[in-house]
This record gives C-alpha cells, sequence and structure tokens, in this order.
C-alpha cells in the first residue's frame, strides 16, 4: 500500500518551486493531490504529468488574498474527491527590500499572501476537520522564521506569524494535527518578485547553494505518514551547505 493511501491533500502555490515538488512527491506516494493557484496554466501541464505518471490530481485556481476563493478550493476538493485530509500552506512572496525603501505596497502584499494566505486557509478547512475528528494542516514558514537578515524585516515578520500561528493552532486542537515546516534556501521562483536591485544582486549569490524542492516534499510526506496519533510539529530542511 502507497504510504499515503489515497489521502486528499490541497496544496496552495503548486503551480512552481516547493508546491510543484511537494504534488509531485505526495501524488507518487499515492495521495489525491488538488492544486491551487494563480497560473493555471502551470498546473495543468503538472497535473498532465503527475497522471501520466498513474497519481491522481485536480486543479483550480486560487488565489489565497481572497477567503472566498480559498473557501471555493476547499469546496471544490471535497466535490472532486469525497474529502479534505491535509491542507498545504505552501503559497508566498519574498519581495525583498530595506525598510528605507518605502516599499510598502510590496509589505501589503506579503502580509496578504503569507499570512493571510494561511489563515484563509486554516479558516476554509478547520471546522470540517474538527468536526470530522481528523486532519493535518502543514504551514510553510522559512527559516526566516527564526532569523532575520537585512532587506528581510517584513518577509520575516510574515514567516515568524506561520510559526505563531501554527504553534496556536497545535496548542488549540487535539484533533487537527499541524506540522511548520522551515526551509532554507530551495531552488525555486520565489527570487523573482524581488524589485530591490541590492537585495536581488545578495540574494542571486546566497542562492547558488539552493536544494531542490522535492526535499521540501519528502520533509511533508514524512510528517503525513506518521499515525493518526503522531503530530509532527516542526522541521528545519536546510542545505548542507549552508553556514549562518
Ligand atoms: P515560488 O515562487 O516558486 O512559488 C510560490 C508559489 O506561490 C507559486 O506557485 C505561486 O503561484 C504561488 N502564489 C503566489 N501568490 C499567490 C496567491 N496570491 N494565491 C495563490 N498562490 C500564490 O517559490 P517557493 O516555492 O520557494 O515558495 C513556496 C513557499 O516556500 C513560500 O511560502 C516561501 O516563502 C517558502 N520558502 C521558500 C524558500 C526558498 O528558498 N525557495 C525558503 C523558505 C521558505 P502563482 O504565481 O501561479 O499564483
Amino acid at each position: 500500500m502507497a504510504s499515503l493511501d489515497k489521502k486528499v491533500v490541497l496544496i496552495t502555490g503548486a503551480s512552481s518551486g516547493i508546491g510543484e515538488g511537494t504534488a509531485r512527491v505526495l501524488a507518487a506516494a499515492g495521495a489525491r493531490v488538488v492544486l491551487g493557484a494563480r497560473r493555471i496554466d502551470k498546473l495543468k501541464a503538472i497535473a498532465r504529468e503527475i497522471e501520466a505518471a498513474a497519481g491522481q490530481v485536480r486543479t483550480r485556481m486560487l488565489d489565497v488574498t481572497s477567503l472566498e476563493d480559498v473557501k471555493a478550493f476547499a469546496d471544490f476538493a471535497r466535490a472532486e474527491f469525497g474529502q479534505v485530509d491535509v491542507l498545504v500552506n505552501n503559497a508566498g512572496v519574498m519581495p525583498l527590500s530595506p525598510l528605507l525603501a518605502l516599499k510598502t505596497d510590496e509589505w501589503n502584499w506579503m502580509i496578504d499572501v503569507n499570512i493571510r494566505g494561511v489563515l484563509h486557509g486554516i479558516a476554509a478547512v478547520l471546522p470540517r476537520m474538527e468536526a470530522q475528528g481528523h486532519g493535518h494542516i502543514v504551514n510553510v514558514s522559512s527559516v526566516g522564521g527564526f532569523v532575520v537578515q537585512p532587506t528581510a524585516a517584513v518577509y520575516a515578520s510574515t514567516k515568524f506569524a506561520v510559526r505563531a500561528i501554527s504553534e496556536g493552532l497545535r496548542k488549540e486542537s487535539n484533533k487537527v494535527r499541524c506540522t511548520c515546516i522551515y526551509p532554507g534556501v530551495i531552488d525555486t521562483e520565489l527570487a523573482n518578485t524581488i524589485s530591490d536591485a541590492t537585495a536581488r544582486e545578495s540574494m542571486n549569490k546566497y542562492r547558488a547553494m539552493a536544494i531542490q524542492p522535492d526535499a521540501i516534499g519528502r520533509a511533508i510526506q514524512y510528517a503525513i505518514e506518521q499515525p493518526n496519533e503522531v503530530d509532527v510539529n516542526e522541521i528545519v530542511v536546510r542545505p548542507l551547505a549552508t553556514q549562518v
């Protein structure tokens, strides 16, 4: 029997990077995956490849900044597969810049996607998970949820928030499992959202050591495949080459 045994797993931000890599890993392990993001063409292309490898997958356009949209995403998953077992709150953006650059629109964008998006995901699935007596919410924070670097004050604050939300959820529920994942640098499109030239240059150097997104997918698989009474709360995954 595949380790994830037809569990229905919703993944936000599944059109690239960690979300895409996680979708491929979990589908290969037997999960039925439901992929959401704004770029529907990319989702459909990923889904075709998952299906070609005998995986079960559905796709839906999703903007996590809209609570109604995230609720509709969860309803879509229930309509297609009959249940929701796991939500991976992964969608995120990282337009790094120094505070003095006053990129206030980008601050708000990060808050909307990285914090509100996670809360919207929780709102969309938690009541049903509590009612059915089981469920699992996986939140993707960052090593920026522990340490703040210059240009990352706002981004890191959103990831500290994801850590706090995860810890609160863990303490409030004895039915729903909660896992917070803290990736180090991973080879994805995340740095494409950086508009500040200095921040982009220093991030390009840092990203040279990046590891592949499937490393995070395997960490998430590990948390999901544990017996129901086992709650894996925090996993940090860094490139071996990381020195800071
Ligand atoms: P990518 O840019 O490759 O992926 C980000 C995903 O989020 C895309 O699928 C994007 O899809 C989606 N997304 C962005 N905005 C929205 C939105 N409003 N609604 C729905 N989906 C959205 O980067 P990563 O894979 O690296 O990022 C995934 C997560 O991992 C993020 O939370 C990030 O903070 C975290 N992380 C990444 C690290 C890294 O080094 N890469 C390190 C630590 C944490 P679309 O544009 O199609 O909507």
